[in-house]
């Protein structure tokens, strides 16, 4: 067909989900005011579990997957979106209840859209992604919660995945001391070469822990969630605050409440997906500000849509080093 595209469409049956390879129309996407010819997505934790149907991320079938992306405006009736301008998408719903980032077009609301970053190019955009831009929405809790360098260490976890990636490197360059809680002691060098001060294996603060411990950072940045959410939480320095993003280990929050009433300690949730626009254009400008580009190119790796699906079950199972760009336009 003419006008058609490749894209990837997630289908469930009595056999369950599968994701597949297909070739779509512009009539195939759903409402919205702007349509968008789309030049690279990226594949986040989420996407995995959405891809995999790990979790029930895709709640409308079938599906087009992918939190995430960058691309050009084709066609707007939206007032502040004409042919022609660059723009990013991240979460609203997008890969999970509306047709995503994996296809060469997209159909979105004009307000679930940011201008494209002039400091980025869409594949710089796509390299910080959802995972990118919530480490900086994790950083600007800390920062609202008075965090400031002088304050003591900072703890990342899951430091060699997306947003821990992106959050030791902008920590870093904002003068933080940064410690690096990985698995993957392997990648200490990258990790330091990102910004680590020191590196922690993560297995010291993966299973059961006291409810208080000794004091050792004045933050963290947390995508990882279960014991070790609440091991960061008892070893969090009195006023220090626990910026809390993700669920690599686990959903629960097996600790108690000594951190909060015994040390003033502060539990700060972070959602990317419904966040109001002015908080993700303050995001974006300040990793345009605060991310080295450098650092940037250094995290990330470029695959093709056919990758995807191998990707998906490659960042689940934790193997993924930093962030992943989808080469789609
Ligand atoms: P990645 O897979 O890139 O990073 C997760 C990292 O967590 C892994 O690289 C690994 O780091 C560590 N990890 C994995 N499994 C375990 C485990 N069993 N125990 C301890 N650590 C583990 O994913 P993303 O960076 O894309 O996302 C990270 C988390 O943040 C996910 O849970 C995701 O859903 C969540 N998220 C939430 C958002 C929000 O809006 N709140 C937005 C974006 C992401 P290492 O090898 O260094 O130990």
């Amino acid at each position: 067909m003419a006008d058609g595209f490749r894209a990837i469409l997630v289908s469930k049956d009595d056999g369950g989900q599968k994701a597949e390879i297909t070739t779509c129309t512009e009539a195939d996407l759903m409402d919205g005011d702007v349509t968008l010819s789309v030049t690279a997505s990226t594949v986040n934790y989420k996407d995995g579990l959405a891809i995999t149907g790990k979790a029930p991320i895709v709640r409308r079938f079938p599906l087009i997957p992918g939190i995430d992306f960058a691309g050009t405006v084709t066609a707007s009736t939206h007032p502040d979106w004409k042919p022609g301008d660059t723009a990013v998408l991240n979460g609203w719903g997008v890969g999970e209840t509306h047709h995503g980032g994996y296809a060469g077009m997209a159909r979105v609301k004009g307000d679930w859209l940011v201008p494209l970053p002039s400091a980025f190019t869409p594949h710089q955009a796509m390299a910080i992604g959802t995972a990118g831009y919530t480490a900086m929405l994790a950083v600007l809790a800390l920062e609202r919660h008075g965090i400031t360098p002088d304050r003591g260490d900072i703890l990342v976890t899951g430091a060699a995945g997306g947003v821990g990636s992106v959050a030791v490197a902008v920590l870093a360059r904002l003068g933080y001391r940064v410690l690096a809680s990985t698995g993957r002691l392997q990648e200490s060098d990258y990790l330091k070469r990102l910004g680590a001060a020191d590196i922690i294996d993560r297995a010291e603060l993966s299973g059961p822990g006291k409810p208080l411990a000794k004091e050792r950072w004045a933050g963290c940045v947390d995508s990882v969630g279960s014991h070790t959410l609440a091991n960061a939480l008892a070893q969090t320095r009195y006023g220090g605050v626990v910026a809390a993003c993700g669920l690599a280990q686990g959903m629960d929050l097996p600790g108690s409440v000594a951190p909060f009433i015994l040390r003033g300690v502060t539990l700060a949730g972070i959602d990317s997906v419904m966040a109001p626009k002015p908080l993700r254009l303050e995001a974006w400008s300040r990793l345009a500000r605060d991310l080295d580009p450098d650092l940037l190119d250094a995290m990330t790796t470029t695959v093709t849509l056919d990758q995807v699906p191998d990707t998906a079950r490659a960042i689940l199972a934790g193997q993924v080093r930093g962030r992943v760009v989808v080469e789609i336009g």
